[in-house]
């Protein structure tokens, strides 16, 4: 099983149009953000947030296996606490995504929206790390996001790694792996959307793994929607070429697939077949420092072919 926890909407989406690109991609279920950027929607504008979150609704509602929708609101309005709410209990959406641009997560005034979703036990994914865009990142280093801490029933995955600032979002998920909690229930784990540009990857994907393990770990591709399955599984193959590369075995491998995310979001997995599904089988099975099971797997490195960066994310 894929889950692509990190997919957004633009409003110019349909649900078989996003369906047949999940296909495409290979992607069993999707995580997708309320529209937020451009084509009528904004962060600074609570009603055209309200109007997203009523389209993403419709979009999702009838394929809740395959599509969870997450709410997009503005902490800073004073109506945001009753839009999420309203999101979930009446919109059906699951979970809610939120980027600080002109307020910080530790301020007094975003409390209240934080303190619906630790009601609601939300998952909830926060963009982390600069803007590749030219907006300040400054409002979301990693640290930040510590002041959900004190709302400990939400469940928090930060976006890219907080990049530049990946070892400060490390040592934020890290606490939880330092109290010994269970990756099912810990409160901070981080999505690998890139995020990092290409000649950091693979270094901060494998110190991210040696330090967090897999378990805290989970694929989004940050695909700006309506788009082609190859575009995703372009995302996807960035992926699978640093797994490779890294000689990932199958269960760390599979957690960052889906496992972590499926614990973020509530999910049961089924039994499937095994995660070696997902690999892409170059060389013999092999164990190493990254495998976390007992079974090895896996696969050898092999020459992968330089890939664009996309400077897009959010
Ligand atoms: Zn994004």
């Amino acid at each position: 099983m894929i889950i692509d926890a990190h997919l957004h909407c633009t409003g110019r989406e349909n649900t078989t149009d996003v369906l047949r690109t999940l296909d495409e991609a290979g992607i069993d279920t999707g995580v997708l953000l309320a529209p937020f950027l451009g084509d009528g929607y904004s962060l600074n504008d609570a009603a055209s947030l309200r109007r997203a979150n009523e389209h993403l609704s419709r979009l999702v509602r009838h394929h809740p296996d395959r599509l969870i929708g997450f709410a997009v609101v503005d902490p800073r309005d004073p109506a945001a606490p009753q839009d999420l709410r309203y999101a979930v209990e009446d919109l059906g959406l699951r979970g809610c995504k939120m980027v600080p641009t002109g307020w910080y997560p530790y301020e007094e005034r975003v409390q209240p929206v934080f303190a619906v979703a630790n009601e609601l036990a939300l998952p909830l994914l926060f963009h982390s790390g600069i803007f590749i865009d030219g907006r300040s990142g400054r409002f979301c280093r990693p640290t930040y996001f510590e002041a959900l801490r004190d709302h400990p029933r939400t469940r928090v995955a930060l976006a890219h790694m907080g990049w530049p600032w990946t070892d400060e979002a490390l040592a934020v998920a890290l606490i939880d792996r330092i109290h010994g909690i269970p990756y099912e229930q810990a409160q901070f784990r981080l999505d690998i959307s890139f995020g990092p540009p290409p000649a950091y990857r693979r270094e901060v994907l494998a110190r991210m793994l040696e330090v967090l393990g897999a378990g805290a770990l989970q694929f989004g591709s940050d695909c700006f929607l309506p788009c082609s399955g190859a575009h995703v599984m372009e995302r996807r193959q960035w992926v699978i070429d640093l797994m490779d590369e890294l000689e990932l075995g199958a269960d760390t491998r599979h957690r960052l697939w889906c496992g972590t995310a499926a614990a973020w979001l509530g999910l049961k997995l089924e039994a499937e077949a095994p995660p070696m599904a997902l690999a892409r089988p170059h060389g013999l099975p092999r164990r190493n420092a990254h495998d976390e099971d007992s079974t090895g797997g896996g696969g050898a490195a092999h020459a992968s072919v330089p890939r664009p960066w996309r400077p897009i994310c959010c």
